[in-house]
């Protein structure tokens, strides 16, 4: 960690000041588990460091949450759910839910800021994921009365099948969206009638122990708790705790596969949103500026760090020279620098860790034979050189079966293939572990829902990418996940069906 404001360049230190100003205002002053209404210190009394990464330095120490303090919390959220939750009727929360999205509105900058502080993301961008996580609660305020259940006159017997909640959900997500993931979570959890012990991401805790700070007074004590710390201690301890009766986890797909045996234990339903190596598929009728713009965002939004990411470009033969061309003019036109610069394209990445990762990857495609048309490591900037920075890249002459084109990168690295066989192409296109989402580009509709229907993934965007509508369910195929979120298919996953089959006799 830096703190000597006098090292670097000028420029380094202005942003190193902007960013302490900055954490001043915003880094949240309760950084303890949040369980049962009340923020307090771990059991074991233990904190983390959560890093700027930025400037490198710690923005706040906090709770570092062990299986005492799940057992606590999920303890915690039974007692709310039978002695208040469970009570409550669809209408009663679903004015619980609209609350908490007034109140995210109301607190939208802050909330950007402290998440472009805690994930490095462009504020601009941070702003789009506060709006979509009170859209979150609102869209699910919306549904939540939708629950009518069903009967059926058979003979002398009388059926109903009803649902109900599971009671207590176990719910960890990861840093790349961390308001955002944690409204997803939260939002349907709470719609469906259950309560809650959620775990953030080790380096992006901070927006969501706000969050709960924020909603404290709204939400009945113990219907969220919070319990940050480290995956295979809080994060374990909560997937696979005997009392949690559903799990729901966003991350890796190793770790998804541990979170789903340590389920099998206790015969607990998951579901799993996991990664993704996205295809964008680009046909040669395209208006290249526009096929630009649309395959720069797809790789580049969030610094890459997107699990639906379009990172494996497919672009045919006949536009390849110019749409590679207006890409690499498109990356030298993008801001990288200070996150809380409302100019900014690109902000640093998550960690330290993950620009290791990332430069594996780039080592791998220089070795591979790939050739770099844009980026390739990291910026020659003194001004950026305390940041975790890595260059928009693009490479192009990777074998398709190579690691870089196969490995989730998850930053901003695009490996481009060109294509003249339709059907070669698409077996490539399919030809990974993942399925998550795709992206086709055409103005011909009959090669549009071709391609949409070919791609083996849960969510194709036509001409557009990123952009998520509530209500338009978003999950995985192969080995991207199970079960869907942001729609009402999404309630379902938090509830259980019950059948009563009633004698008349
Ligand atoms: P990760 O390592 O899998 O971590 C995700 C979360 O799981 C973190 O909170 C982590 O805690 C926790 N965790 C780690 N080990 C655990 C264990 N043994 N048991 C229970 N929890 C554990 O993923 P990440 O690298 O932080 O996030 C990036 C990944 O998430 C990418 O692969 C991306 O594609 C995926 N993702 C998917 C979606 C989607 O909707 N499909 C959305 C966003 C991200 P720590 O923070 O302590 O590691
Ligand atoms: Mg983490």
């Amino acid at each position: 960690m830096s703190t000597d404001s006098d090292s670097g360049s000028d420029e380094a230190s202005a942003v190193r000041q902007r960013h302490r100003d900055a954490a001043d205002e915003v880094v949240p002053e309760q950084t303890g588990l949040f369980i049962d209404g009340e923020f307090g210190a771990a059991a074991g009394g233990e904190t983390f460091d959560t890093v700027d990464p930025t400037t490198g330095e710690v923005l706040a120490s906090v709770a570092r949450g062990r299986e005492a303090d799940v057992d606590r919390a999920v303890e915690a959220a039974w007692t709310a759910f039978e002695e208040t939750w469970s009570d409550y009727s669809a209408g009663r929360r679903q004015r619980v839910l609209t609350a908490i999205a007034d109140t995210i509105e109301e607190h939208t900058d802050e909330l950007a800021r402290l998440e472009s502080l805690d994930n490095g993301k462009p504020v601009s961008e941070a702003k789009i994921d506060v709006r979509g996580a009170a859209e979150q609660f609102r869209y699910f305020a919306g549904v939540v009365r939708e629950n009518p259940g069903e009967t059926m006159n058979a003979g002398s017997r009388y059926g109903q099948v009803i649902t109900e909640p599971y009671g207590v959900v176990g719910q960890v997500i990861p840093w790349n969206f961390p308001l955002l993931m944690a409204s997803w979570k939260l939002a349907p959890a709470l719609a469906a009638g259950n309560c809650t012990v959620l775990k953030p991401a080790e380096q992006t805790p901070l927006s969501a122990l706000r969050l709960a700070e924020l909603v404290g007074d709204t939400v009945p004590d113990g219907v969220v708790n919070v319990v940050p710390g480290y995956g295979e201690e809080a994060g374990a301890a909560v997937t696979g705790h005997p009392d949690v009766r559903k799990v729901a986890f966003t991350g890796s797909t190793a770790v998804g596969k541990q979170v789903m045996k340590s389920a099998a234990d206790t015969v607990t339903d998951v579901t799993l949103e996991l990664g993704g190596k996205s295809p964008v598929v680009v046909f040669p009728d395209v208006d290249v500026s526009t096929a630009v713009r649309l395959v720069s965002s797809a790789i580049f939004y969030n610094t890459g760090e997107c699990c639906e990411a379009g990172s494996r470009l497919f672009v045919h033969d006949d536009v390849a020279d110019d749409l590679l061309e207006g890409l690499v003019a498109a990356v030298d036109d993008m801001t990288i620098g200070d996150p809380l610069d409302e100019d900014t394209d690109l902000g640093p990445k998550v960690s330290r860790e993950q620009v290791d990762r990332t430069m594996e990857y780039l080592d791998a495609a220089r070795e591979e034979g790939g050739e770099f048309l844009a980026g390739g490591g990291q910026p020659d900037d003194e001004a950026l050189a305390e940041g975790c920075y890595v260059e928009p890249t693009l490479v192009e002459g990777l074998d398709h079966d190579s690691t870089p084109a196969q490995e989730e990168i998850f930053g901003p690295v695009l490996t481009v293939f060109r294509w003249d066989d339709y059907d070669e192409m698409m077996e490539l296109a399919n030809d990974v572990d993942y399925g998550l989402a795709g992206g086709v580009i055409t103005d011909d509709i009959t090669k549009a829902n071709r391609a949409a229907r070919d791609i083996e993934a849960g969510y194709i965007w036509v001409n557009s990418y990123h952009d998520l509508v509530p209500g338009l369910p978003f999950g995985g195929y192969k080995q991207s996940g199970i079960g869907r979120e942001l729609s009402a298919e999404t309630l379902d996953h938090y509830r259980q069906t019950k059948t009563i089959n009633l004698s008349l006799r």
